[in-house]
């Protein structure tokens, strides 16, 4: 068994949910800074090449817009 979480478990921001929060509390706890917002009014994004799939990001959202 792998040690590590699985690649396919990257999660996606659904933007139909995302809130586009001011502050984004999912990209706070993100350790790898892979949810990236390029502008503040926008929903982010995850950067597959920086995550790596230990989904702290899906209950931190208020608003469950981080799916996996
Ligand atoms: S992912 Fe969640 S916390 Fe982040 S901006 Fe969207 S709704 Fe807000
Ligand atoms: S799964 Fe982990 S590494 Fe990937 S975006 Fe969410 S918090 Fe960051």
């Amino acid at each position: 068994m792998p040690d590590h979480p699985s690649p396919t478990k990257i999660p996606r921001v659904d933007e139909g949910r995302c809130h586009a929060c001011r502050r984004c509390v999912a990209r706070k706890v993100c350790r790898s800074k892979a949810l990236v917002a390029i502008d503040p009014g926008e929903p982010p994004f995850v950067d597959g090449n920086r995550c790596y799939g230990c989904l702290a990001c899906v209950p931190a959202c208020p608003y469950e817009a981080i799916v996996v």
